[in-house]
């Protein structure tokens, strides 16, 4: 079973994988892989650092593409496919979608050329279920500015607004192009009642 949880920024995906992870292991005997991109193996973290380093403001977008696919071809064949393999759990916190909604379409490269990097580097593998965390811009960006308590500038915040609303609609496409894989839960709400309803759908498709 293959799980993947997908969101903007700000809509609290990394608390709700921890709490995700102790709810599946309580639930059941089967081994879990927690995982995540970018990331998951020890090139796809290598890659990750040089993606999320801010030094390199440079970063042409489709070298951003190249490099998380690079990333996510490494992470398949070295831990998703062997644990699927195995009869594992895996939950993966983002996959591909995110490389469709950030680079295909909010930073415009295009949805099918990033469909089409991604296809050689995941050989079919699709997830089973796709958990989709939706927040506005203003909710998600305003999370994310408490976290790091400081105020981002007027020009830089109107961006981010911008940018937030182009990843959302990029996953608002992939949902409508394969509406039976996502499961869409509002992530506006309180933490407590969006693990509830996450783990309502992954429960129920654990005693499938
Ligand atoms: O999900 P997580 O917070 O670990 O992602 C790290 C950063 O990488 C986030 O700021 C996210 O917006 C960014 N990212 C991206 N393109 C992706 C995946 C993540 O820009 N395809």
């Amino acid at each position: 079973l293959f799980i993947t949880i997908e969101g903007p920024d700000g809509a609290g995906k990394s608390s709700l994988v921890r709490r995700l992870q102790k709810a599946i292991q309580d639930e059941t005997d089967r081994p879990l892989v927690m995982t995540r991109e970018p990331g998951g193996s020890d090139i796809a973290e290598e890659i990750r650092e040089i993606l999320l380093n801010p030094v390199h403001t440079k970063m042409d977008a489709r070298t951003e593409a190249l490099l998380l696919a690079a990333g996510r071809r490494q992470h398949v064949v070295e831990k998703i496919r062997p644990a699927l393999s195995r009869g594992d759990i895996v939950l993966c916190d983002r996959f591909v979608d995110s490389s469709i909604a950030y680079q295909g379409q909010a930073r415009g490269i295009g949805v099918e050329e990033v469909k089409a990097i991604n296809a050689f580097a995941i050989e079919g593998l699709k997830p089973d279920l796709t958990i989709y965390l939706d927040v506005e811009a203003e909710v998600g960006l305003s999370r994310i500015r408490d976290k790091n308590s400081n105020r981002t500038q007027d020009r830089l915040e109107l961006e981010a607004i911008t940018f937030h609303e182009e990843v959302r609609k990029g996953y608002a496409q992939l949902i409508s192009q394969e509406p039976e894989r996502f499961n869409i839960i509002d992530a506006s709400q309180a933490e407590e009642k969006v693990f509830e309803d996450t783990w309502a759908v992954i429960k129920e498709r654990l005693n499938d």
